[in-house]
């Protein structure tokens, strides 16, 4: 499988669209409770939980590293007051995931501009071509699309986002996450 643009060298600072820039996200870690968060298009001064100041930006990765290792821990350890947290996010995922693994669809169900776009990257009508499509679940009218094309034998993933695509590549198909960030 080949792919027009690597994650790893997708230039973000470039490209970032600025429609897309006030639904960025920010993590947290408390250095006082331990707890973890996450705040949409906010900036946190205080933990969440326990109010201290102690509190550091973590990235994406580190974030949901440290969900990750608080999600199994929590499973043996004692309640704590991030566990509802964790758990919805928990159920959240899970939720992701069996929408994403029942709602595969097609071409048919993006917007008609999206669709007139999507002419400039493939030829959607050929059956030969093959177009995956996911609704983002958590931000209405933005879909993920894994596109196959037939003529050149290339695969690669777009983001519609308002009004616009974005070439990018998913760490995983079907994409996970309800996170417009996570799509970066
Ligand atoms: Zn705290």
């Amino acid at each position: 499988m080949k792919h027009i643009k690597k994650f790893e060298t997708f230039d973000f600072t470039q490209t970032l669209p600025v429609t897309t820039k006030n639904f960025l996200t920010n993590f947290y870690s408390c250095d006082d409770c331990d707890e973890v968060w996450k705040e949409f298009n906010k900036v946190s001064n205080k933990c969440k939980f326990c109010q201290s100041e102690q509190i550091e930006d973590l990235s994406e990765d580190e974030f949901y590293e440290i969900q990750k290792t608080k999600i199994e821990d929590n499973q043996t350890s004692n309640i704590g007051s991030g566990r509802m947290e964790d758990s919805e996010e928990l159920v959240d995922l899970v939720n992701m995931r069996s929408l994403s693994e029942s709602n595969s669809y097609d071409y048919t169900i993006l917007p008609q501009e999206a669709l007139v776009e999507l002419s400039d990257y493939v030829d959607y009508r050929n059956p030969e071509n093959r177009i995956e499509v996911y609704p983002d679940p958590k931000v209405d009218g933005t879909f993920a699309l894994r596109v196959f094309r037939k003529k050149d034998g290339v695969t690669f993933d777009l983001l519609w986002n308002r009004g616009a695509y974005d070439g990018v590549e998913f760490d995983s198909w079907p994409p996970v996450s309800g996170d417009l960030k996570f799509f970066f």
